[in-house]
């Protein structure tokens, strides 16, 4: 007889130790699916080193991209990400490919897993921004010795994701959204991140918002992490504090992730691919086994996701089949630990019995479908709203080992009649008028130059003679335009300008 139901999946191995948790998941999932008539047609597709050995410099070749569209969703395994140089990360590729603009982490207390803060009832969720920020790697030398990344932060991409955290918050039944940012020192990037949360916080009144600056969320939830219920953040911090939350509750051998665009969703651990357990069969494969259980809600599966969460929570609270990774925080002898498929046979084994001693999965809330929520402004009707921007100036970057003082005097007398020079600065800090108090010279500066008339709106034609003009002093590595709108000004000020 064919089962109930049917669900098409991608499942990427992956690198390193991804092999063994995936097939640890397939399993469990095979198992329990079958228990209850459903059933999973995996479409088994490469990504990662593999694929960077054959000469596809994505990593992900056109079969994964091709399945993934077709099923939607996809089980991912760790891929190998070659640091420092050469290829990018084929997880960012993907992420970027479907736009899986959330990357969603909860964190939970676990049954069985000796922790430091046992007891406290941590529960909460991490919502990472997953296509923007820092990790969009634009990246240049602007000197040989000087390296420079674009952040970029977008209000479409800000208000997705935090009406996603807020969304999840009322699915979930939880209570409060913590936006953190870094705003007080990145006014435009995080600080635009911030306004977004402020503003849209109204619209989800019964659930309370909050904002802490990103470092204090480090400290407080490390001193309190019980306080905190969902928290979103921009792309590199959601990385980082998400990490810090895996590791209050066990760390990343239970690390579960989801990533979510609007078509697509690709589940996976939070962890790499832990190359010096490739092939042991020693890993603790809970991590990807949970994140399994976040794809079973996401398909609608929700009895199943249950099953599947509860046999693991019963298989750890029994203590019977402990991980590796367990064992060592417990102090014990490694060589009894359970293996990685050792603890799937358990968890299998578990499969139809629930917990005691923490509320059972089956005992949350139901996860409903998004809600549709009011889309940003876009396009033509935002440009009509923010109005035109006016040209009030040029900060030209330029490699020079000039002295500020000399470098101040020539580039002063290259400004011509509708401009003149501000300021010179290195590294953010005035070095021109005005002399820094300690300055290291970098070998390179930013010459602002600003029109004479602060009313004026200059032309292109302005700027690329004056660009022409200095670049026979010193060559620009960047140009930026310092434009304003009616109610914005879109530059920040220098230390001391
Ligand atoms: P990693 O693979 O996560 O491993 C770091 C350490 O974390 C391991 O040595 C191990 O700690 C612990 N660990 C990881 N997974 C575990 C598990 N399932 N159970 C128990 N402990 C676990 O990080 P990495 O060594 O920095 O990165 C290796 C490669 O993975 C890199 O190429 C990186 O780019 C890639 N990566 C991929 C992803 C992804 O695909 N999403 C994520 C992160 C990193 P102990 O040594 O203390 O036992």
């Amino acid at each position: 007889m064919s089962p109930l139901r049917r669900h098409p999946v991608t499942l990427i191995p992956g690198d390193g130790v991804g092999p063994e948790v995936a097939l640890a998941t397939k399993r469990i999932l095979d198992a329990a699916g079958a228990r209850v008539d459903v059933a999973f047609d995996w479409e088994e597709a490469a990504a990662g080193a593999s694929v960077f050995l054959k000469g596809d410099s994505s990593g992900v070749p056109q079969e994964t991209r091709a399945s993934i569209e077709r099923t939607r969703v996809a089980l991912k395994g760790p891929l190998e990400t070659p640091v420092g140089f050469g290829e990018k990360s084929a997880n960012v590729t993907l992420r970027k490919l479907f736009e899986t603009y959330a990357n969603i982490r909860p964190v939970r207390e676990l049954p069985g897993i000796p922790t430091r803060y046992k007891g406290e009832g941590i529960d909460m969720v991490v919502v990472r921004e997953n296509v923007e920020d820092l990790y969009a790697g634009i990246e240049h030398l602007q000197t040989h010795d000087v390296a420079q990344a674009l952040k970029l932060i977008t209000r479409k991409g800000s208000e997705k994701i935090i009406r996603f955290a807020y969304e999840l918050a009322l699915r979930e039944g939880r209570k409060k959204v913590t936006t953190a940012s870094k705003a007080n020192i990145l006014k435009f990037t995080e600080g635009m991140f911030k306004r977004i949360g402020e503003e849209l916080a109204p619209e989800y009144a019964p659930i309370e918002a909050n904002h802490l600056i990103i470092d204090n969320v480090a400290h407080q939830m490390v001193k309190d992490p019980a306080q905190f219920d969902v928290i979103v953040a921009t792309n590199l911090h959601g990385d980082i504090i998400s990490d810090l939350a895996s590791g209050l509750v066990g760390g990343l051998g239970f690390a579960s992730s989801a990533n979510y665009g609007d078509g697509v969703a690709i589940f996976e651990a939070v962890h790499g691919s832990a190359p010096k357990y490739a092939g042991k069969n020693v890993i603790n494969p809970t991590a990807l086994i949970l994140s399994a259980t976040m794809m079973l809600r996401h398909l609608g599966e929700h009895d199943l996701a249950d099953d599947v969460e509860d046999a693991v929570l019963a298989t750890l609270e029994a203590g019977k089949a402990l991980p590796q990774d367990v064992v060592r925080q417990q102090g014990g002898d490694v060589e009894a630990a359970t293996s990685t498929s050792g603890f799937a046979d358990a968890v299998i084994e578990s499969l139809g019995t629930r917990p005691t001693g923490v509320p059972s999965a089956a005992s949350r809330p139901r996860v409903k479908a998004i809600t549709p929520h009011k889309r940003w402004v876009d396009g033509e009707a935002r440009l009509a709203e923010v109005g035109p921007a006016r040209v009030v100036g040029l900060d030209y970057f330029m490699e020079t080992l000039l002295s500020p003082a000399e470098a101040g005097t020539k580039l002063a007398a290259l400004a011509g009649p509708r401009l003149e020079l501000r300021m010179l600065s290195a590294r953010g800090v005035v070095v021109w008028p005005k002399a820094a108090p300690a300055f290291d010279h970098p070998g390179f500066f930013r010459a602002r130059y600003v029109a004479r008339d602060p009313n004026d709106d200059l032309p292109d034609s302005e700027l690329l003679a004056l660009i022409e003009r200095v670049a026979h002093l010193a060559p620009w590595g960047h140009l930026e335009k310092l434009r304003v709108w009616v109610d914005t000004e879109g530059f920040t000020r220098a230390q001391g300008e």
